[in-house]
Protein backbone atom coordinates (compact mmCIF):
# COMPACT_ATOMS: atom_id res chain seq x y z
CA UNK A 1 0.00 0.00 0.00
CA UNK A 2 1.01 3.89 -0.58
CA UNK A 3 2.15 6.18 1.32
CA UNK A 4 1.25 9.42 2.32
CA UNK A 5 2.62 12.59 4.00
CA UNK A 6 0.46 15.67 4.60
CA UNK A 7 2.74 18.87 5.72
CA UNK A 8 2.58 21.79 7.76
CA UNK A 9 -1.37 21.41 8.66
CA UNK A 10 -2.91 22.46 11.68
CA UNK A 11 -4.60 20.29 14.27
CA UNK A 12 -7.45 21.30 16.70
CA UNK A 13 -5.42 22.37 20.02
CA UNK A 14 -2.57 21.76 18.17
CA UNK A 15 0.23 24.36 19.26
CA UNK A 16 2.20 24.58 15.85
CA UNK A 17 1.06 23.02 12.45
CA UNK A 18 2.51 19.25 11.93
CA UNK A 19 3.13 16.93 9.58
CA UNK A 20 0.90 13.87 9.30
CA UNK A 21 2.46 10.68 7.55
CA UNK A 22 0.21 7.75 6.90
CA UNK A 23 0.76 4.24 5.70
CA UNK A 24 -1.28 1.12 5.08
CA UNK A 25 -4.20 2.26 6.20
CA UNK A 26 -3.24 3.73 9.38
CA UNK A 27 -1.75 7.49 11.11
CA UNK A 28 2.14 6.48 11.16
CA UNK A 29 3.90 9.35 12.82
CA UNK A 30 3.09 12.89 13.73
CA UNK A 31 5.21 15.67 13.30
CA UNK A 32 8.14 14.49 11.59
CA UNK A 33 8.42 14.84 7.55
CA UNK A 34 9.25 11.36 6.14
CA UNK A 35 9.26 10.67 2.48
CA UNK A 36 6.42 9.34 1.14
CA UNK A 37 5.15 8.26 -2.09
CA UNK A 38 3.13 11.26 -2.25
CA UNK A 39 2.83 14.52 -0.03
CA UNK A 40 -0.14 16.91 0.09
CA UNK A 41 0.66 20.29 0.97
CA UNK A 42 -1.27 21.19 4.32
CA UNK A 43 -0.49 24.98 4.86
CA UNK A 44 -3.23 27.12 5.65
CA UNK A 45 -5.37 23.92 6.55
CA UNK A 46 -6.69 21.96 9.49
CA UNK A 47 -6.81 18.55 9.87
CA UNK A 48 -9.94 17.35 11.88
CA UNK A 49 -10.78 13.05 11.55
CA UNK A 50 -13.46 12.32 9.20
CA UNK A 51 -17.11 13.21 9.93
CA UNK A 52 -19.52 10.08 10.93
CA UNK A 53 -23.03 11.21 9.61
CA UNK A 54 -24.60 8.58 11.87
CA UNK A 55 -28.28 8.51 10.34
CA UNK A 56 -29.00 9.17 6.89
CA UNK A 57 -31.29 7.67 3.70
CA UNK A 58 -28.33 8.34 1.49
CA UNK A 59 -30.46 7.88 -1.82
CA UNK A 60 -32.87 9.83 -0.83
CA UNK A 61 -30.85 12.59 -2.19
CA UNK A 62 -32.94 11.72 -5.20
CA UNK A 63 -35.47 13.22 -3.86
CA UNK A 64 -33.97 16.35 -2.75
CA UNK A 65 -36.70 19.24 -2.87
CA UNK A 66 -39.05 16.92 -4.15
CA UNK A 67 -41.62 18.40 -1.93
CA UNK A 68 -40.75 20.58 0.95
CA UNK A 69 -42.83 22.95 3.61
CA UNK A 70 -45.47 20.35 3.54
CA UNK A 71 -47.27 18.67 6.39
CA UNK A 72 -45.08 15.17 7.16
CA UNK A 73 -48.41 12.72 6.85
CA UNK A 74 -48.77 14.56 3.54
CA UNK A 75 -45.26 14.52 2.20
CA UNK A 76 -44.99 11.05 2.87
CA UNK A 77 -48.29 10.19 1.42
CA UNK A 78 -48.22 12.31 -1.83
CA UNK A 79 -44.42 13.09 -2.50
CA UNK A 80 -42.25 10.59 -0.44
CA UNK A 81 -43.91 7.38 -0.85
CA UNK A 82 -45.41 6.79 -4.50
CA UNK A 83 -42.11 7.75 -5.36
CA UNK A 84 -40.09 5.40 -3.46
CA UNK A 85 -42.69 3.13 -4.33
CA UNK A 86 -41.04 3.12 -7.92
CA UNK A 87 -37.50 3.17 -6.70
CA UNK A 88 -35.22 0.56 -8.58
CA UNK A 89 -31.94 -1.15 -7.73
CA UNK A 90 -30.06 1.36 -10.28
CA UNK A 91 -31.69 4.07 -8.36
CA UNK A 92 -30.40 3.47 -5.33
CA UNK A 93 -26.82 2.35 -6.57
CA UNK A 94 -26.50 5.53 -8.63
CA UNK A 95 -28.27 7.74 -5.80
CA UNK A 96 -26.02 6.41 -3.12
CA UNK A 97 -23.10 7.65 -5.24
CA UNK A 98 -24.78 10.62 -5.84
CA UNK A 99 -25.08 11.03 -1.91
CA UNK A 100 -21.17 9.83 -1.55
CA UNK A 101 -19.92 12.15 -3.55
CA UNK A 102 -21.73 14.94 -1.49
CA UNK A 103 -20.31 13.01 1.75
CA UNK A 104 -16.57 13.02 0.29
CA UNK A 105 -16.67 16.74 -1.03
CA UNK A 106 -17.96 17.98 2.64
CA UNK A 107 -15.70 16.15 4.62
CA UNK A 108 -17.63 12.71 6.15
CA UNK A 109 -15.68 9.97 5.82
CA UNK A 110 -18.45 7.26 7.61
CA UNK A 111 -21.83 6.73 7.84
CA UNK A 112 -24.71 5.15 8.43
CA UNK A 113 -27.38 4.13 5.90
CA UNK A 114 -31.10 3.04 6.02
CA UNK A 115 -33.03 2.10 3.13
CA UNK A 116 -33.96 -0.20 0.46
CA UNK A 117 -32.10 -2.25 -2.07
CA UNK A 118 -28.90 -3.26 0.58
CA UNK A 119 -26.94 -4.53 -1.57
CA UNK A 120 -26.94 -2.11 -4.20
CA UNK A 121 -26.19 0.51 -1.33
CA UNK A 122 -22.91 -1.41 -0.17
CA UNK A 123 -21.77 -1.27 -3.76
CA UNK A 124 -21.75 1.79 -4.09
CA UNK A 125 -20.15 2.72 -0.91
CA UNK A 126 -17.54 0.65 -1.77
CA UNK A 127 -17.08 1.82 -5.05
CA UNK A 128 -16.93 5.47 -3.57
CA UNK A 129 -14.23 4.39 -1.15
CA UNK A 130 -16.05 5.34 2.03
CA UNK A 131 -16.70 3.58 5.14
CA UNK A 132 -20.67 2.59 5.80
CA UNK A 133 -22.94 0.73 8.07
CA UNK A 134 -26.05 -0.51 5.73
CA UNK A 135 -28.87 -1.32 6.59
CA UNK A 136 -32.01 -2.73 4.59
CA UNK A 137 -34.88 -0.75 5.91
CA UNK A 138 -37.46 -3.19 7.98
CA UNK A 139 -41.11 -2.21 7.96
CA UNK A 140 -43.66 -5.25 8.11
CA UNK A 141 -46.77 -3.17 9.16
CA UNK A 142 -48.20 -6.38 11.28
CA UNK A 143 -48.23 -8.28 8.29
CA UNK A 144 -46.67 -12.08 7.99
CA UNK A 145 -46.03 -11.94 4.43
CA UNK A 146 -44.03 -9.09 4.45
CA UNK A 147 -42.03 -9.57 7.45
CA UNK A 148 -40.65 -12.72 5.37
CA UNK A 149 -39.82 -10.70 2.63
CA UNK A 150 -38.34 -8.06 4.97
CA UNK A 151 -36.31 -10.83 6.23
CA UNK A 152 -34.94 -12.33 3.35
CA UNK A 153 -33.91 -8.66 2.01
CA UNK A 154 -31.85 -8.25 5.43
CA UNK A 155 -30.46 -11.68 5.33
CA UNK A 156 -29.74 -11.63 1.62
CA UNK A 157 -28.01 -7.84 2.44
CA UNK A 158 -25.69 -9.52 4.96
CA UNK A 159 -24.60 -11.97 2.84
CA UNK A 160 -23.54 -9.79 0.04
CA UNK A 161 -21.56 -7.38 2.19
CA UNK A 162 -19.71 -10.43 4.23
CA UNK A 163 -19.23 -11.60 0.51
CA UNK A 164 -17.57 -8.37 -0.72
CA UNK A 165 -15.00 -8.47 1.65
CA UNK A 166 -14.91 -4.73 2.29
CA UNK A 167 -13.72 -4.30 5.58
CA UNK A 168 -15.11 -0.67 5.39
CA UNK A 169 -18.50 -2.05 4.78
CA UNK A 170 -20.59 -3.55 7.27
CA UNK A 171 -23.90 -4.47 7.79
CA UNK A 172 -26.86 -4.05 10.24
CA UNK A 173 -30.03 -4.67 10.83
CA UNK A 174 -32.29 -1.74 9.91
CA UNK A 175 -36.09 -2.04 11.66
CA UNK A 176 -37.57 1.15 10.35
CA UNK A 177 -39.32 1.80 13.95
CA UNK A 178 -41.61 0.81 16.43
CA UNK A 179 -44.75 1.99 14.28
CA UNK A 180 -44.09 -0.55 11.20
CA UNK A 181 -42.38 -2.98 12.83
CA UNK A 182 -44.70 -5.65 14.49
CA UNK A 183 -43.82 -7.62 17.97
CA UNK A 184 -42.74 -10.34 16.22
CA UNK A 185 -40.34 -8.23 13.63
CA UNK A 186 -38.58 -7.25 16.77
CA UNK A 187 -38.13 -10.21 18.17
CA UNK A 188 -36.52 -11.56 14.94
CA UNK A 189 -34.12 -8.22 14.43
CA UNK A 190 -33.30 -9.15 18.55
CA UNK A 191 -32.36 -12.55 17.80
CA UNK A 192 -30.61 -11.90 14.43
CA UNK A 193 -28.81 -9.20 15.58
CA UNK A 194 -27.18 -11.10 18.41
CA UNK A 195 -26.46 -14.33 16.24
CA UNK A 196 -25.22 -11.69 13.89
CA UNK A 197 -23.61 -9.64 15.87
CA UNK A 198 -25.05 -6.64 14.07
CA UNK A 199 -25.74 -3.00 14.92
CA UNK A 200 -29.68 -1.89 15.38
CA UNK A 201 -30.61 1.47 13.27
CA UNK A 202 -33.85 2.56 13.96
CA UNK A 203 -35.62 5.55 14.53
CA UNK A 204 -37.04 6.29 17.93
CA UNK A 205 -39.72 8.91 19.42
CA UNK A 206 -39.56 11.39 16.57
CA UNK A 207 -42.48 12.67 17.31
CA UNK A 208 -44.89 12.81 20.01
CA UNK A 209 -47.70 11.30 18.16
CA UNK A 210 -45.45 8.02 18.21
CA UNK A 211 -45.32 8.19 21.99
CA UNK A 212 -49.29 8.44 22.58
CA UNK A 213 -49.83 5.79 20.27
CA UNK A 214 -47.42 3.83 21.64
CA UNK A 215 -48.87 4.33 25.31
CA UNK A 216 -52.22 3.68 24.20
CA UNK A 217 -51.63 0.81 22.46
CA UNK A 218 -48.54 -1.06 24.40
CA UNK A 219 -48.75 0.85 27.68
CA UNK A 220 -45.36 1.85 27.53
CA UNK A 221 -43.26 4.59 25.54
CA UNK A 222 -41.01 4.19 22.62
CA UNK A 223 -37.86 3.37 24.89
CA UNK A 224 -39.67 1.23 27.28
CA UNK A 225 -41.64 -1.12 23.95
CA UNK A 226 -37.59 -1.74 23.17
CA UNK A 227 -36.73 -2.85 26.04
CA UNK A 228 -39.93 -5.40 26.91
CA UNK A 229 -38.31 -6.85 23.39
CA UNK A 230 -35.26 -6.99 24.79
CA UNK A 231 -33.89 -4.75 21.78
CA UNK A 232 -32.09 -2.30 23.98
CA UNK A 233 -29.96 -4.57 25.04
CA UNK A 234 -27.88 -4.55 21.49
CA UNK A 235 -25.81 -2.05 20.48
CA UNK A 236 -28.11 0.51 19.13
CA UNK A 237 -28.10 3.50 16.61
CA UNK A 238 -31.68 5.44 17.66
CA UNK A 239 -32.28 8.30 15.47
CA UNK A 240 -34.34 11.24 16.57
CA UNK A 241 -34.92 11.00 20.65
CA UNK A 242 -36.88 13.78 20.53
CA UNK A 243 -39.32 12.84 22.70
CA UNK A 244 -37.87 11.50 25.94
CA UNK A 245 -39.59 10.98 29.64
CA UNK A 246 -36.69 11.31 32.51
CA UNK A 247 -37.62 7.81 32.59
CA UNK A 248 -36.93 6.90 29.00
CA UNK A 249 -33.36 9.14 29.26
CA UNK A 250 -32.59 6.70 32.48
CA UNK A 251 -32.89 3.80 30.71
CA UNK A 252 -31.27 4.52 27.36
CA UNK A 253 -28.82 5.85 29.47
CA UNK A 254 -28.08 2.30 31.37
CA UNK A 255 -28.07 0.65 27.98
CA UNK A 256 -25.92 2.68 26.53
CA UNK A 257 -28.02 3.55 23.57
CA UNK A 258 -26.09 5.67 20.53
CA UNK A 259 -28.84 8.28 19.95
CA UNK A 260 -28.34 10.38 16.50
CA UNK A 261 -29.61 14.10 16.90
CA UNK A 262 -30.68 14.72 13.39
CA UNK A 263 -30.95 18.74 14.26
CA UNK A 264 -31.53 20.10 10.80
CA UNK A 265 -34.53 17.22 9.91
CA UNK A 266 -36.37 17.54 13.05
CA UNK A 267 -36.84 21.57 12.69
CA UNK A 268 -37.75 21.52 9.28
CA UNK A 269 -40.29 18.12 9.70
CA UNK A 270 -41.76 20.10 12.77
CA UNK A 271 -41.63 17.25 15.29
CA UNK A 272 -42.15 20.20 18.17
CA UNK A 273 -39.31 19.36 20.55
CA UNK A 274 -35.18 18.95 20.55
CA UNK A 275 -33.46 15.81 21.67
CA UNK A 276 -32.38 16.52 25.18
CA UNK A 277 -28.64 16.15 24.69
CA UNK A 278 -26.83 16.55 27.86
CA UNK A 279 -29.39 14.69 30.22
CA UNK A 280 -28.86 11.69 27.64
CA UNK A 281 -24.98 12.03 27.55
CA UNK A 282 -24.77 12.38 31.69
CA UNK A 283 -27.51 9.17 31.88
CA UNK A 284 -24.58 7.06 29.93
CA UNK A 285 -25.99 7.34 26.59
CA UNK A 286 -24.00 8.67 23.32
CA UNK A 287 -25.21 11.75 21.33
CA UNK A 288 -24.25 11.88 18.26
CA UNK A 289 -25.05 13.40 14.93
CA UNK A 290 -26.39 12.67 11.77
CA UNK A 291 -28.59 14.49 9.11
CA UNK A 292 -31.31 12.22 8.27
CA UNK A 293 -32.00 11.97 4.59
CA UNK A 294 -31.33 14.93 1.96
CA UNK A 295 -35.24 14.72 1.19
CA UNK A 296 -35.97 16.44 4.90
CA UNK A 297 -33.06 18.25 5.33
CA UNK A 298 -31.57 19.00 2.41
CA UNK A 299 -27.65 19.13 2.30
CA UNK A 300 -25.32 16.17 3.43
CA UNK A 301 -23.11 18.43 4.80
CA UNK A 302 -21.98 17.75 8.50
CA UNK A 303 -20.91 20.76 8.79
CA UNK A 304 -24.14 22.24 8.63
CA UNK A 305 -25.28 19.71 11.61
CA UNK A 306 -22.68 20.78 13.45
CA UNK A 307 -23.60 24.12 13.78
CA UNK A 308 -27.55 23.24 13.75
CA UNK A 309 -27.04 20.97 16.42
CA UNK A 310 -24.90 23.42 18.81
CA UNK A 311 -27.45 26.36 18.33
CA UNK A 312 -30.38 24.09 18.64
CA UNK A 313 -29.24 23.17 21.67
CA UNK A 314 -28.84 26.59 23.01
CA UNK A 315 -31.80 27.82 21.98
CA UNK A 316 -33.43 26.12 25.59
CA UNK A 317 -31.28 28.94 27.06
CA UNK A 318 -28.18 28.09 28.07
CA UNK A 319 -25.35 29.36 26.00
CA UNK A 320 -22.75 26.89 27.32
CA UNK A 321 -24.92 23.87 25.73
CA UNK A 322 -23.16 22.00 23.81
CA UNK A 323 -19.53 23.09 23.05
CA UNK A 324 -17.91 23.66 20.00
CA UNK A 325 -15.17 21.03 20.91
CA UNK A 326 -17.92 18.48 22.39
CA UNK A 327 -20.03 18.57 19.08
CA UNK A 328 -16.52 18.16 16.63
CA UNK A 329 -15.89 14.99 19.25
CA UNK A 330 -19.16 14.05 18.62
CA UNK A 331 -19.10 14.31 14.79
CA UNK A 332 -15.69 12.43 14.88
CA UNK A 333 -14.85 10.05 17.24
CA UNK A 334 -18.69 9.65 19.01
CA UNK A 335 -19.90 9.35 15.60
CA UNK A 336 -17.06 6.08 14.48
CA UNK A 337 -17.59 4.69 18.25
CA UNK A 338 -21.17 5.06 17.15
CA UNK A 339 -21.01 3.08 14.45
CA UNK A 340 -18.40 0.42 15.69
CA UNK A 341 -15.80 1.50 13.19
CA UNK A 342 -12.52 2.65 13.37
CA UNK A 343 -11.53 6.72 12.82
CA UNK A 344 -12.10 9.57 14.87
CA UNK A 345 -8.51 10.40 16.01
CA UNK A 346 -5.81 11.88 14.03
CA UNK A 347 -3.02 10.08 16.50
CA UNK A 348 -0.48 7.29 15.95
CA UNK A 349 -1.88 3.96 15.61
CA UNK A 350 -5.02 5.33 14.36
CA UNK A 351 -7.07 5.05 10.95
CA UNK A 352 -6.08 7.29 8.59
CA UNK A 353 -9.60 8.98 8.31
CA UNK A 354 -8.38 12.40 7.79
CA UNK A 355 -10.18 15.87 6.18
CA UNK A 356 -8.24 19.14 5.46
CA UNK A 357 -10.29 22.36 6.02
CA UNK A 358 -8.98 25.55 4.33
CA UNK A 359 -8.55 28.40 6.94
CA UNK A 360 -7.79 31.14 4.79
CA UNK A 361 -10.83 31.28 2.39
CA UNK A 362 -13.41 33.86 3.16
CA UNK A 363 -15.48 33.49 6.05
CA UNK A 364 -12.86 31.96 8.12
CA UNK A 365 -10.26 34.69 9.20
CA UNK A 366 -9.36 34.94 11.59
CA UNK A 367 -8.93 31.89 13.15
CA UNK A 368 -8.67 33.07 16.71
CA UNK A 369 -10.54 29.72 17.67
CA UNK A 370 -10.50 26.47 15.15
CA UNK A 371 -12.76 24.32 17.11
CA UNK A 372 -15.28 27.44 16.80
CA UNK A 373 -14.46 28.20 13.13
CA UNK A 374 -14.79 24.90 11.91
CA UNK A 375 -18.23 23.98 13.59
CA UNK A 376 -19.43 27.99 13.74
CA UNK A 377 -18.44 29.39 10.75
CA UNK A 378 -17.37 26.25 8.44
CA UNK A 379 -19.06 24.84 5.72
CA UNK A 380 -18.25 21.67 3.61
CA UNK A 381 -17.39 23.74 0.48
CA UNK A 382 -14.38 24.67 2.99
CA UNK A 383 -12.91 20.95 2.56
CA UNK A 384 -10.05 20.73 0.43
CA UNK A 385 -9.06 17.01 1.18
CA UNK A 386 -10.87 14.00 1.69
CA UNK A 387 -9.26 10.95 3.25
CA UNK A 388 -10.53 7.37 4.34
CA UNK A 389 -8.65 4.66 5.25
CA UNK A 390 -5.22 6.35 4.21
CA UNK A 391 -6.82 6.63 0.30
CA UNK A 392 -6.96 10.37 -0.97
CA UNK A 393 -11.05 10.32 -2.44
CA UNK A 394 -10.67 14.35 -2.74
CA UNK A 395 -7.86 16.41 -3.17
CA UNK A 396 -7.85 20.02 -4.16
CA UNK A 397 -11.48 19.98 -4.21
CA UNK A 398 -11.47 17.95 -7.17
CA UNK A 399 -12.73 14.37 -6.88
CA UNK A 400 -12.01 11.88 -9.52
CA UNK A 401 -15.21 10.79 -11.21
CA UNK A 402 -17.17 13.65 -10.14
CA UNK A 403 -18.64 14.45 -13.54
CA UNK A 404 -19.64 10.83 -14.25
CA UNK A 405 -21.56 10.57 -10.55
CA UNK A 406 -23.31 14.04 -11.16
CA UNK A 407 -24.33 13.03 -14.47
CA UNK A 408 -25.89 9.54 -13.77
CA UNK A 409 -27.68 10.57 -10.30
CA UNK A 410 -28.88 13.71 -12.21
CA UNK A 411 -30.68 11.17 -14.63
CA UNK A 412 -31.89 9.05 -12.48
CA UNK A 413 -33.55 11.35 -10.27
CA UNK A 414 -35.41 12.85 -13.31
CA UNK A 415 -36.40 9.53 -14.41
CA UNK A 416 -37.73 8.48 -11.14
CA UNK A 417 -39.74 11.44 -10.66
CA UNK A 418 -41.22 11.21 -14.59
CA UNK A 419 -42.56 7.53 -13.80
CA UNK A 420 -44.51 8.95 -10.61
ZN1 LIG B 1 -34.37 8.83 9.14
Amino acid sequence: MSSLLITDVALVDGKEPTHIYVEDGSVQELGRKVDADHTIDGRGCAALPGLVNAHTHAAMVLLRGYGDDMVLQDWLAKRIWPAEANLTGDDIYWGTRLACLEMVRTGTTAFADMYFFGPRMADAAHDAGLRAVISEGFIDLGDEERREANIMATEATTRHIRQMGDPRVVPSVGPHAIYTVSPAGWEWVKDYSSDEDLLVHTHLAETEREVIDCHSEHGTSPPGLLERFGVLERPMLAAHCVHLSDEDVALMGQRGVAAVHNPVSNMKLAVAGVMPWSDLAGAGAHPVLGTDGAASNNSLDMFETMKSAALLQKLGGDPTSLPAREVLEAATHGGAQALGLPGGRIAQGEAADIILVNMEIIGMIPAHDLASNLVYAGAGHAVTATICDGNVLMEGGVIPDETEVLGRGLQVAMDLVSRG
